[in-house]
């Protein structure tokens, strides 16, 4: 077995092992970076493609937002409601990015792991981890496997950023998210002459709290898909691909023919587990980080991941012993904490057919109200709330927007 050392390893070159990978070379150079990913890139990735506001900022920071140049951008969003009415608003600002681009994930992620390659980090793809142990004094310990046989790993740190199903979450005995804060969700790629305008979420009766969606790519090309949370796929009986074919249907677009399908999981935010384990760190998905409102995960993930590598870069080159996470947790939960409760709270709201209906009325004529929903889903907004909810029943009500049931406390 051939046996290599590294300082920092990182598990998964998807957005969250990349930028972490990246960010670290940048803290400190001197420091070696490993990346180890048990797919040969470009790999496809179950995904939206929707590159949010949040990840173009990330991109930014990371002076690689040349992988998005020349691309399509997208600075509306609309949001339909179940009845069919809708609301169109602008992305929100984010950094200085208020745009957003849908571009497939084989392309992305092959694009920002290369970067990581060139700021010198070392990419050993189709070398699955198959084994961990992080004792309390010493190296993490990682065995290896794929084209090139088996390795074993030593690494003074490792960020596990090996998405929903972690290994490396498995290995350190941290249970995955139970389903009542897990999502399913299908995407297919679909095409029409024209293209479509805007990047849309259709609030179906059918998937409540969730939604179908369709992100335009470029001129006739979109990815399109339906999440649903675990918990509610389980009660009922319709296989993904027949809640993607009736949403096309129910939402005008049954002349679409979805190619490519391909599903996954997403583990919600609405449950975190802890982030620092010793020498080991989660981010991206591994971590629990998608909003669970709005099922994107790439740019917390990006976050998280820039954020792990930063410390650990720093804790390692001054030489003191210092744990490499130190922190990380609490920054983690410090930053989008508040965020994650109210997408939360939006999503528990969106639970009935009425109050997203309503919320889609009133806010049409109230523009605050799609800021505020918009930056739920797609920004780092938090002030869904009780008190603006409250707020918009009353203006909804005086403005004659007829009232549903009571809400249940
Ligand atoms: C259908 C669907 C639609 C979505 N739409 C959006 C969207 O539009 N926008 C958005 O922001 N988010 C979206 N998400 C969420 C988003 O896809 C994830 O949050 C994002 O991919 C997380 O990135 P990551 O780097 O943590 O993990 P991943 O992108 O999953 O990367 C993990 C990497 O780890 C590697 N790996 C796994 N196990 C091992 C192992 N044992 N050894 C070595 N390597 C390993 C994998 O090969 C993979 O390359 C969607 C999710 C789904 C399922």
């Amino acid at each position: 077995m051939m046996t290599r050392a590294c300082d920092l390893l990182v598990v998964g070159g998807g957005p969250a092992g990349a930028a972490a990978a990246i960010a670290a070379r940048r803290a400190a150079p001197e420091l070696s970076t490993v990346v180890l990913d048990r797919q040969k890139f470009p790999r496809d990735k179950a995904c939206g493609d929707g590159l949010g506001p949040g990840v173009v900022a990330r991109l930014a920071d990371l002076d690689a937002t040349g992988i998005v140049r020349g691309r399509r951008p997208v600075e509306r969003l609309k949001i339909v409601a179940p009845s069919g009415a809708e609301v169109v608003g602008d992305l929100p600002a984010i950094g200085r990015s208020a745009r957003g681009y849908v571009v497939p994930r084989s392309e992305f992620d092959r694009d920002l792991l290369a970067h990581a390659r060139d700021a010198g980090a070392e990419v050993l793809t189709e070398s699955r981890l198959e084994g961990l142990a992080s004792p309390e004094d010493g190296p993490v310990r990682v065995t290896s496997s794929g084209s090139n046989g088996s390795e074993s790993i030593e690494a003074r740190a490792v960020i596990a950023a090996d998405g929903a199903r972690s290994d490396v979450r498995r290995l350190l005995g941290v249970a995955y998210n139970d389903p009542a804060h897990t999502g399913v969700a299908i995407r297919a790629y679909v095409e029409r002459p024209g293209g479509f305008e805007h990047m849309a979420f259709y609030f179906k009766r059918e998937l409540l709290p969730a939604y179908g969606w369709i992100f335009p790519i470029d001129e006739q090309g979109a990815n399109v898909g339906v999440m649903i949370d675990a918990a509610r796929f389980q009660r009922q009986e319709r296989s993904l691909p027949e809640l993607l074919r009736g949403f096309l249907q129910s939402s005008g677009h049954a002349d679409l023919e979805p190619k490519r399908s391909r599903a996954y999981m997403l583990p919600f935010a609405s449950e975190i587990p802890p982030l620092a384990h010793g020498r080991v760190a989660l981010a991206g998905d591994a971590g629990s980080m998608i909003n669970p409102f709005s099922g994107e995960g790439i740019a917390y993930g990006m976050a998280a991941g820039m954020e792990a590598a930063t410390r650990a870069a720093r804790a390692l080159r001054s030489g003191t012993g210092k744990q490499p996470f130190q922190g990380y947790d609490a920054w983690f939960r410090q930053r989008f904490g508040e965020h994650f409760r109210a997408s939360a709270r939006a999503k528990r709201l969106a639970q009935q057919a009425w109050i997203a209906d309503f919320g889609v009325r009133a806010a049409r004529r109230r523009p605050e109200f799609v800021r505020e929903g918009i930056e739920l889903l797609v920004g780092e907004g938090t002030v869904l709330s009780w008190r603006s909810l409250a707020r918009l029943l009353v203006h909804g009500r005086t403005q004659g927007i007829p009232r549903g049931p009571r809400i249940a406390a």
